[in-house]
């Protein structure tokens, strides 16, 4: 089976939607990470669409390593691996659809056939305390039952206001009431010292994991956080290949590896990341911000973890993207169905992406 054309369209807010086709008429789906729409496209048409066209679209592995391997020079963190996520989902997405099988059961059947979800709620550092309150209030209404307040800080934006970011997070505790696990993303905007303080004031009032507390590079500082706190430190948003995850687990000492499948090479290195944190025995809770292809692509891989029990973290439904879908994902009590259709389980209708389309 010959992949015959790769095709990459971009769409509203710089979504990247993939398709690979084959001589047997055959056409998978995929997604890129939205970081920069019109790079991720001229990637993945220049570098990989010809490393791969005239391949057997089965030989997944053996293709996502001549894709790695000869790209590198190109960078292996960031644009690279975001770009061979998109055609490694839609070559997983084509092994399905052959074999009449989802992905889950490709990847060697599920453990849980849902997956709860919490709310990833976002923008803090520009929110009043009542209106992050509200948007915590909306999501508990809507059926999830976990949250995550995100503070967007960045790096560059250093311990600018963590007397509200502590206000916050006990207001919204105290929204969520004693039995909803409520998380903190500083978004890497705390130096070390004002993490640490943060984090046992935070830890105090309840808190159920404690994201990015300072920046992605510092990952001695991430090691003094982790190490001076009891509860859950996390990261791994900023990393991409299964040797940044060796570095964070053993150099950071995260608790918690948050992989993304649109960033982090798609499903085939999202799975060799699952294993790493299972040999160091570390929590795997994804990062996932993409409500389509990308939540498919991370559901079908959860779903087959022993490790992958908590909570995904779910940004927000986008109903123009979910319109290019016969049968969108099923959001129901605080939790997504995994799709049981063959490959993602998703069926993309080519003339609404089309129409959809936004010009590179
Ligand atoms: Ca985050």
């Amino acid at each position: 089976m010959k992949i015959t054309e790769v095709l990459t369209t971009i769409l509203p807010a710089g979504s990247v939607f993939v398709r690979v086709r084959t001589n047997e008429g055959l056409t998978g789906i995929g997604e890129c990470s939205p970081m920069n729409a019109p790079v991720l496209k001229a990637f993945v048409d220049h570098a990989l669409a010809p490393i791969v066209i005239g391949e057997d679209a089965r030989d997944i592995d053996r293709l996502w390593h001549a894709m790695f391997y000869r790209t590198l020079k190109l960078g292996a963190q960031g644009a690279q691996m975001e770009a061979i996520a998109g055609i490694d989902i839609a070559l997983w997405d084509i092994l399905g659809k052959t074999t009449n099988l989802p992905i889950s059961t490709l990847l060697g059947g599920r453990q849980r056939d849902a997956i709860p979800l919490y709310a990833s709620i976002g923008g803090g550092m520009n929110l009043t305390i009542e209106q992050m309150a509200g948007q915590v209030e909306q999501a508990l209404a809507e059926g999830f039952t976990a949250i995550k307040i995100r503070m967007d800080w960045r790096a560059d934006r250093q311990d600018v206001d963590p007397v509200k970011d502590l206000a916050m997070f006990a207001r919204c505790r105290d929204v969520c009431g004693p039995n909803v696990p409520l998380s903190f993303d500083v978004n890497n905007g705390y130096s070390v010292p004002t993490a640490i303080q943060q984090g046992r004031k935070m830890e105090a009032l309840g808190l159920f994991h404690y994201e990015e507390p300072v920046a992605p590079h510092d990952y001695a500082g991430l090691a003094q956080v982790a190490d001076a706190l009891d509860v859950s430190v996390s990261a791994g948003e900023h990393e991409y290949t299964r040797w940044q995850f060796r570095d964070l687990v053993q150099q950071a000492r995260v608790d918690i590896v948050q992989p993304d499948v649109v960033k982090c090479g798609g499903i085939s290195e999202m799975r060799r990341i699952a294993v790493l944190a299972e040999t160091f025995n570390k929590l795997f809770v994804p990062h996932q911000t993409q409500p389509t292809i990308g939540t498919a692509a991370n559901l079908h891989v959860c779903a087959t973890l022993v490790n992958g029990s908590r909570p995904q973290e779910f940004t927000r439904r986008r109903p123009e993207l979910d319109d290019l879908f016969t049968q969108p994902l099923v959001f129901a009590n605080g939790a997504m169905r995994v799709p049981n259709g063959p490959g993602l389980g998703l069926i993309l209708d080519e003339a609404k992406l089309e129409a959809l389309a936004v010009a590179a």
